[in-house]
């Protein structure tokens, strides 16, 4: 018995394909890909073959005043699958940095674009946003529960109303709305078009405030409306990126075209930290100059580039085409929308909100008044621990039950999935 071993921690000790192993022996699925980053599933010989090859090479040799091979290729490699207009990479090594880059060098391009665009300093961001737990991206965030105790240390977000369909704040139904939040969005874009130097956003679903889905057609007004007012539109597609929407991106599902694109998670297939920060030239232009001008961007993370981390993504991105996985997954996904419906027929359950592969169930007290359950009631926690006794290990995001799987699942495993989470869902209502 090792002394940090207790009844209630499950420890992993290996994983293979969808699999996670714990040192007891017990197998489980793994129902959030390790937390929304795995595509290929877990042990995978190729990507594990990719890295020991470049162990054999080099691990790590500074990205900063020089360049490496697998960096290089994997720069070729993330422009050739993101929004056309996107043309340079800049890496760092989460999600949250990659935030920072983007709002960073969104800031200083207005600074360095002359006197006219000098009010240009503020940053447009979405209620019950998640963009990272650093503090420039708290600053944009907007879960009360993880970021309102920071408040004093953060800056101001102008804020525009990300739409919330089952629980609508302005009270109103779609598609009979018209879009009215899009339309109140468009008025807070062009009212502060001169302050703001850039909207950043998550397409089409929020991921951490709870997988909220918005309705087609939002997206799109929202690029129009940072278009005509000459604000940058930055995607964070940390969660969204690398096929988990259906799409190889979320901006592919209403074709944007963003001057700013984020990624992360899934961009090692799940092995290794990395994330990437893309930009238009236009944007990269704006930092050229002699270095006396000081149009440098300063930020560069001691571990950016790194290759180990580069070389399992350009084994990533090469498994994507080899496997044809976006085609590959393509049938599961309407199998998966119509196996959550089945959900919506648990008295708990108030709302079920899916795009790809990614779905949150949300719980309620009462379905017909929408009533939420007392926080100390725990009650996504209490529905995982039931799954975990089924063999299945999920994450709740406070009451909405998150289902992510790697993309590489079949369909009888998704199938076994979602009939757990069914019955842990079910079985913690009767008690
Ligand atoms: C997870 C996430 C982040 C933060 O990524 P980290 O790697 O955890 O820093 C940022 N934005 C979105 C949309 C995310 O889901």
């Amino acid at each position: 018995m090792l002394n940090w071993e207790n009844e209630q921690n499950i420890i992993i000790e290996r994983g293979e394909g969808v699999y996670l192993y714990d040192i007891r022996g017990n197998r489980y699925i793994d129902g959030v890909s390790s937390l929304w980053v795995n595509i290929f599933g877990h042990n995978n010989r190729e990507l594990n073959e990719a890295i020991k090859e470049q162990v054999d090479k080099i691990s790590h040799s500074t990205l900063l005043g020089l360049a490496n091979v697998p960096s290089a290729i994997l720069a070729q490699k993330l422009i050739e699958i993101a929004p056309k207009n996107l043309k340079k990479v800049f890496y760092s090594d989460s999600g949250s940095t990659s935030v920072e880059i983007a709002l960073k060098v969104a800031f200083q391009y207005f600074k360095q674009s002359g006197a006219k665009f000098k009010n240009k300093q503020k940053i447009i961001a979405a209620t019950s946003a998640y963009h990272g737990d650093t503090l420039g991206s708290v600053s944009v965030g907007g879960v009360e529960l993880f970021h309102s105790i920071y408040k004093p240390l953060l800056f101001d977000a102008i804020r525009i109303t990300y739409p919330y369909c089952y629980r609508c704040p302005f009270n109103l139904k779609y598609p009979d709305c018209e879009l009215h939040c899009a339309k109140e969005a468009e008025k807070v874009i062009g009212f502060h078009a001169d302050e703001a130097c850039a909207l950043i956003i998550e397409p089409m679903i929020q991921g951490a405030s709870g997988m909220i889905t918005m309705p087609i057609g939002y997206m799109k007004k929202i690029e129009k409306a940072c278009k005509d007012n000459n604000v940058l539109l930055i995607l964070d597609e940390v969660a969204t990126g690398f096929g988990r929407t259906g799409k190889m991106f979320a901006a592919f599902h209403e074709d944007i075209h963003p001057d700013i694109m984020c990624i992360a998670k899934g961009i090692t297939g799940g092995y290794l930290p990395m994330a990437a920060t893309l930009f238009t030239k236009e944007i990269y232009e704006g930092f050229l100059g002699n270095y006396e001008d000081n149009k440098t961007f300063f930020h560069g993370h001691t571990y950016t580039g790194n290759q180990l981390a580069a070389a399992a993504a350009v084994k990533s991105a090469e498994l994507f085409e080899k496997y044809d996985l976006l085609n590959k997954i393509k049938p599961l996904i309407p199998f998966f929308n119509e196996t959550l419906k089945d959900f919506k027929l648990l008295n708990i359950v108030g709302d079920v909100r899916n795009i790809g592969l990614m779905a949150g169930i949300e719980l309620v007290k009462d379905g017909n008044t929408k009533e939420t359950f007392a926080q100390k009631e725990r009650i996504g926690h209490k529905v995982i621990l039931k799954a975990r006794d089924m063999g299945v290990i999920i994450r709740p995001l406070g009451d909405v039950i998150v289902i992510m799987p790697p993309l590489i699942i079949d369909r009888q495993t998704l199938d076994t999935l979602l009939s757990v989470v069914y019955d842990s869902i079910k079985s913690v209502n009767i008690n």
